[in-house]
Formats: C-alpha cells, structure tokens, sequence
C-alpha cells in the first residue's frame, strides 16, 4: 500500500474487508497505456469494476487520464455516465431491451453485434434526426457476441443499413489470449485484419488484458483491459507490468482445541490426526469464499494468512464461516478479533483461483456486500 495513503470507512462491526488501493490501480492502468502507446488504453469497469466499487475506480482512473470505459448492462452505463460525463462510455451487452433511448440520451455508445440491434439503432438515430454513435463487435472465433461473418459482408454489402450512424469502433475478442503460443491468437488477428479492411477509417480495438500482451500487432487502435488494471494476472506465460491492488481479509471469531479423531464443520469431511487448533473466520461462500476451497478430494485447498503465516482451509466452507487450521502457527499469533488475509501479502488472487479450480476473475466479482470496501488513496 502507498506510504502516506489516506484511508476511508470504518471498521466497527466489518466482519470483513476489501481494501482497495486505488493509486495502484491508476498506476496499473498508466503502466498498461505505457505499454501499448501510441495506442489508447481504455478501462473495462463492468461488474461494478470486477467487484471493486465502480465509483472509486472510475473517478480513480479518470484522474489517472483515462478518458474510455467500457462496462456491460444499461445500468452500468448510467452509472458511468454520472462518474465521468465527458467520457466515452461503450456498453458492451448492446441495446439490452428498450434500452436504446436512454443510451441516446445519456450519450453512451452501444456495441451492436447483431443485424437486428444495428437497424434498430439507425432505426432511432434517423427518428431523432441525428447522428448517433456505434460500436460494432463481429466475431473472429470466440462464438459468442459478435457479428458472425456472414452478417458482416451483409452488412459492408448494404451500407445504407449503416446511415444515421457514426461509427466510433470496430471490435472482437480472443479466445486463448492467456496462452501466447495458442495458434488460435494468429488467427483471430488475421480474421480481424481481413474483416476491419471493409470499414476503413474506423478505429479497431481486439485486445483485453492477456492480448495485449501478445505484442503490437494486437495492440491496433485501442485496447480494453480489466482485469490487469485491478493487479491481475491473467497470463502465466505473459504477465502483465501491474502489481496487485487489493486485500481481502476476514475477522477472526474463535480459535478452539480439537482432540485427534473429532471432526470439523458439514459432513465431517476433516477429521483430525493430532491435537489441533482451528481457528474460524468470518467469511463464506455467501461472501464469495467458493464452498470448494477446501478440497477434501486431495486437491491443494485454499489458504489464509494469519500474522503472515499461511493456514489452510480444513472442513467444509459454510455460508458465512470458513474454518483453519492453525496448529502450526506460533503460540499469541493467532487473535480473535484479529483479521486474517484471504487475498494479498503474496497470496494472489490467482491462487485463490487455483484453489477452488477456478479463476481469479471469478473470485474478484464475487467477492460480497458483507465486505466493507476500504479505499487508499495517494494523500491529496
Ligand atoms: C470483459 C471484457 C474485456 C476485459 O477483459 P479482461 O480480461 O478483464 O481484460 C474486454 N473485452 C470484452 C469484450 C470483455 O467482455
């Protein structure tokens, strides 16, 4: 965390805490636009950016420069609009069901990855008697939004289709951008350099956090990163130049004794082998701890860290509970009342992935509401 940070919230009664260090954040995102310049950097914020607070990153970001975001729902887009009215606002899910309207209004531009959304748009822009604004999303691959080729040379073949219409982006995305050696990459980037070359003029953006990694070619006019903005590492063979900017961390309720043969937690799935000491912490899947973060299977499980050693996960994750084991850990340093680190001082939130099979985008969004949101900030 920054040194002479500034902290917001309060802490009375949290079971729980994000801290959210908002000048790495800005400082990812500047090391991200440095990386791929003279190409522009967008921010991907949906999901109330992954989860993090959307107000505080959004103006957090603005402030850093960044003057283009992109989240999913109209809702999102609202939002966006009121935190940063001069920015562009691209809203990725399209023309969501009657829709359309407000986005004129608020001067959000859609990203149209259907024929039917596409004249519905021009279909306004022409009532209103204006020039609206567009993004199109065509597919390269992934299969899933995104104009399939043959609408595309439907679309290029009647231009008209297009009039009322200001296109501001043509854009896809890659399936297998965190595995650089994947061939699929080189692929979509030659279909995306044959598509685009039928709306020229207009700026292209393919690449999110792990693309842009794969070097300029994917770098085009304007990337869209998320999830390295918020200190991810999406790629193992490719990491992004981000460092991590938040902390997750739990109270701790009660440490207690448990003889060998006793259980601990639903289904008895932990049984112990030695005296030991389990500590349980206030955080569960309600939380968006996953219930298979401990893994009875074998399977490495999940970890906390208590006064900076690590305890794994034993017995089953409940709603609003998980419980560790603390055996090995050094007589006083384990405190009720104390919090114990989910995520951060080394553990990432990739390994919090890892050990529930899952990965760390999934652990960033879900992370609950009983979470108090704690932002640092650089001292103004
Ligand atoms: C979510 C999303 C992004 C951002 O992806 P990250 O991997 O978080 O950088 C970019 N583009 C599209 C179309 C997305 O859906």
């Amino acid at each position: 965390m920054t040194v002479n940070a500034r902290m917001s919230g309060s802490l009375a009664g949290a079971t729980g805490t994000i801290t959210v260090d908002l000048a790495q954040i800005a400082a990812n995102w500047r090391a991200l636009a440095a990386k791929v310049a003279p190409a522009q950097c967008a921010a991907v914020v949906k999901a109330d950016a992954y989860g993090l607070g959307a107000e505080r990153v959004i103006a957090a970001l603005s402030h850093a420069g960044c003057t283009t975001f992109f989240i999913a729902t109209p809702e999102e887009a609202e939002t966006a609009r009121k935190l940063a009215p001069e920015a562009h606002i691209f809203a990725l899910d399209g023309l969501v069901g009657g829709c359309a309207t407000a986005f004129a209004n608020q001067g959000v531009t859609p990203v149209l990855s259907t024929l039917d959304d596409i004249a519905a748009w021009a279909a306004l822009a022409r009532m209103r008697g204006e020039t609206l604004p567009a993004a199109l999303h065509i597919d390269t691959g992934l299969n899933r939004l995104g104009l399939p080729v043959r609408d595309v040379r439907r679309l290029t073949a009647d231009p008209s289709v297009l009039s009322g219409l200001r296109l501001e982006l043509v854009m896809s995305h890659l399936a297998s951008a965190d595995n650089p050696r994947d061939p699929k990459n080189r692929d979509q980037l030659l279909a995306f350099e044959t598509l685009t070359a039928l709306f020229p003029g207009v700026p292209r953006s393919l690449a999110a956090s792990d693309g842009l990694m794969l070097g300029p070619a994917y770098h085009f006019n304007l990337v869209r990163p998320g999830y390295a903005i918020y200190g991810g590492q999406a790629s193992q063979l490719a990491p992004a130049p981000v460092k991590p900017a938040v902390r997750v961390a739990a109270r701790i309720l009660a440490v207690a004794d448990v003889a060998p043969g006793e259980t601990v937690g639903y289904s008895a799935t932990w049984r112990a082998k030695r005296p030991s000491r389990i500590a349980t912490i206030a955080a569960g899947y309600a939380d968006g701890v996953p219930r298979n973060s401990s893994a009875p299977d074998g399977r490495p499980g999940g970890h906390v860290l208590i006064d900076g050693h690590l305890a794994p996960l034993v017995g089953r994750v409940s709603m609003d509970l998980i419980t560790v084991d603390v055996t090995d850990l050094p007589d006083g340093a384990v405190k009720p009342h104390d919090f114990a680190t989910l995520i951060g001082e080394g553990l990432t939130i990739e390994d919090a992935g890892i050990a529930a099979a899952t990965i760390g985008y999934e652990i960033l969004t879900r992370l609950g509401p009983r979470f108090t949101r704690l932002y640092v900030e650089d001292a103004a």
